[in-house]
């Protein structure tokens, strides 16, 4: 018998033993065609050698390698029942393999009873230890091999695949070596540059679906093989590819050329309060080409807390306000709004006439009023919130739009502005540094300038870390500040600003009444996002007033906030915190002159919290965020925004990543051929690349 060879683009129906049940569990899972089913790889390799006989099993005696145990073994004597003093479900089991045998028990997991059989092949993998009739393996991970006994393992190792609703993952195995033998791959699409030293694309695949005995255990755990790098290159050169053409097509649209001239830097200059750092002064050079080239700006604007990023966005507002055009700046809350426009009334002096507040809590009348101005063009200065973009915001002319935090708009959004105004300039400024792999994954269109000097005259903020029993040191510090006429910021997490309706505020609350007793006769004032935007107002006011001591806030005072007088703040749980958030809240002090101190109570993640102790460099502490918790919780769920890489990893291959883009620009400046264009077509679907900014 004899098939046909298979493209890559055909439908994974075309696999014999593909019944509707399993297709549809495949569509579910976004496996579609052939590619999307070979490109899926497994989740995990066992490896023959590290299987371990189960008479061999004891306690002690792996120190090399204590942890996680393979074992493979034949099921006997399942049985389930209760346990006696907590009702919990049981479901314990015997494995047996010739050598010996092993305990396996699961509580909890009632269901388990019905997926497990005598008699069945089961490999688990789990940590032992040792119960009542000698070792045990408990909650072990598994997965059954064929029924009756048979293992269809004859190999060194044996990839597992997960199970997808009603495919099971030895199913799964199948298809995929069936694809493999089917497929026929007649192109590389990579350049010779990135495809020098590996091997082909079917030879990679095959490489991962069925790995030659003499592979690297490791190697092949960690993703980090020729064959893993072939395929990653792949999906990263498309990307690339994606993102270097759509800024060849920005680079030909008409941007406004906004100009320049003596009497326009005289007056930006009698703006500022003090000289522009090094790197502030090189970034708007950067704008203000970009604004002057006649094509689109979309820049993103990168710096450590603190660095000055308002500074350089009221410069960049400023050139186009003061030649005859509207700006407009973006931010995520209300508070931080109100908070830009008094610091830009501030610099701009007389010209503060010319600056609009718009926001969602505003009232009618008050808001037809902002509108009108807008729409006449009066207001040539236009900060706010969401409302901007939300509501019948018709703008006079305008040319540049400044968005603070990015990160927590969606690209949506973002293009509904852009439809109010044309085609606008955009500048993003990023909240946190964003390390360079991923700010160019995410804002890959983007070029960026990076703000990586701070201004002069700062001193190093004091960090510590107390475990819950010494959190009265965080107090003391509190304390002595106090006395000094400063004030204290306290902050309680929430687990997430936009769930803070659902959570129940028992934190916040608990926290309230601790420092009510700590502190009986200091002013305090709480918020959080349950707030009504005017009483959140209110009371932020009466913290940057001076009138209270101390503000006992979740996470919406991470961004931005500028109270100078406030030299100290005690997060508490700061496990909770991811280390750039943390990093945020920390630059919330010392804005003034004086010494600050930022103090952690957490009973747990001592480690990954001694990060901040030990450094004040933003894209260091970013960094190893990014790898300790990967790029989607980095940037927290609600920014996805991702592309959708199966076989890449924007933390392992970010060094692949660049030379992709290098690559990228040289292939697009030679030209794309036809068969080129198609396949970056059917990637850029498969990437879901049209949701990125
Ligand atoms: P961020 O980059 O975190 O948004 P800000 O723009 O809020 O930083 O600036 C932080 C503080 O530094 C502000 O109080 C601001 O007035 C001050 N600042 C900004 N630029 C300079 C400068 N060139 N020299 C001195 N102080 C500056
Ligand atoms: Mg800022």
């Amino acid at each position: 018998m004899s098939f046909a060879a298979l493209p890559l683009a055909s439908k994974v129906t075309v696999l014999r033993g593909l019944g509707p049940a399993r297709a549809a569990a495949l569509q579910e899972a976004g496996i579609d065609t052939l590619r999307d089913l070979l490109w899926s790889l497994p989740y995990r390799y066992v490896d023959r050698g590290s299987l371990r006989p189960l008479g061999s099993l004891e306690l002690r005696g792996f120190e090399s390698d204590p942890g996680i145990v393979t074992v493979l073994g034949t099921i006997q004597d399942l049985r389930q029942s209760t346990t006696r003093v907590q009702h919990m479900a049981l479901t314990e089991l015997l494995l047996t393999d010739g050598t010996g045998s092993l305990r396996l028990i699961w509580f909890n997991q009632p269901y388990l009873g019905r997926s497990l059989k005598m008699g069945d092949k089961l490999l688990a993998f789990g940590t032992l230890s040792l119960g009542r009739h000698g070792l045990e393996m408990r909650g072990p991970q598994f997965e059954i091999l064929d029924r009756q006994g048979e293992t269809g393992w004859v190999k060194r190792f044996l990839p597992l695949y997960r199970r997808l609703g009603p495919l099971s993952g030895a199913v799964r195995q199948k298809l995929v070596q069936e694809g493999l033998g089917r497929v026929h791959i007649a192109e590389d699409w990579l350049p010779l540059e990135l495809s020098r030293d590996l091997p082909d694309t079917l030879a990679a695949l095959r490489l991962l679906h069925d790995p030659p005995d003499d592979s690297e255990a490791l190697s092949l755990d960690e993703g980090d093989t020729p064959a893993h790098r072939r395929l990653a290159s792949e999906e990263l050169f498309a990307f690339c590819l994606g993102v270097a053409l759509r800024r060849a097509g920005r680079m030909q649209r008409k941007g406004l050329r906004v100009p320049t001239s003596p009497v326009l830097r005289e007056k930006l200059k009698s703006f500022l309060p003090f000289h522009l750092t090094g790197a502030q002064r090189r970034s708007f050079q950067e704008i203000v080409a970009d604004l002057t080239s006649g094509r689109v700006m979309n820049r993103l604007l990168q710096g450590d807390v603190g660095s000055g990023k308002t500074l350089v966005a009221l410069l960049s507002l400023a050139m186009v306000a003061e030649t005859g055009g509207q700006g407009a700046l973006l931010v995520p809350t209300e508070v931080l709004a109100r908070q830009h426009a008094a610091s830009f009334r501030r610099y701009l002096g007389e010209e503060a006439e010319g600056l609009q507040l718009l926001l969602g809590g505003m009232k009618a009348a008050e808001k037809r009023a902002a509108l009108a101005r807008i729409a006449s063009g009066e207001a040539r200065y236009v900060v706010g919130t969401h409302a901007l973009f939300q509501e019948a915001v018709a703008f006079h002319h305008l040319q540049l739009v400044v968005v603070d935090e990015q990160h927590r708009f969606g690209v949506k959004q973002r293009e509904a502005l852009k439809e109010k105004g044309g085609d606008p300039h955009w500048l993003v400024m990023s909240a946190t540094p964003i390390p360079r792999s991923l700010a160019l994954a995410v804002f890959g269109d983007l070029d960026q300038s990076v703000l990586d000097e701070l201004p002069p005259g700062r001193q190093p903020i004091t960090t510590r870390l107390h475990k819950p029993e010494a959190a009265e040191r965080a107090w003391e510090q509190v304390r002595r500040e106090l006395a000094e006429g400063r004030q204290a910021f306290v902050v309680s997490p929430s687990i997430d600003p936009s769930d803070e309706g659902k959570v129940q505020l028992r934190d916040i609350q608990a926290m309230e009444a601790l420092l009510r007793a700590i502190f009986p006769d200091v002013g305090l004032e709480v918020v959080h996002g349950r707030l009504k935007p005017d009483e959140m107002a209110v009371r932020m006011a009466r913290f940057v007033s001076g009138e209270v001591g101390i503000l006992l806030a979740t996470t919406v005072i991470e961004v931005g906030v500028d109270v100078p007088n406030a030299t100290v703040m005690v997060v508490d749980h700061a496990e909770r915190f991811g280390l750039s958030q943390l990093h945020q809240l920390r630059g919330r002090v010392g804005r003034g002159s004086v010494r600050s101190h930022f103090h952690m109570i957490s009973g747990s993640e001592t480690e990954r919290l001694q990060t901040l102790v030990e450094t004040q460099d933003g894209f260091r502490i970013a960094q190893r965020d990014l790898e300790l918790r990967g790029p989607g919780e980095f940037f927290g769920v609600r920014q996805a925004g991702l592309p959708k890489f199966q076989v890449a990893d924007l933390v392992r291959d970010r060094s692949l990543l660049l030379r992709c883009r290098e690559a990228a620009d040289r292939a697009l400046a030679l030209g794309l051929s036809e068969g080129q264009t198609e396949w970056l077509k059917r990637e850029q679907v498969r990437l879901r690349l049209a949701e990125i900014s």
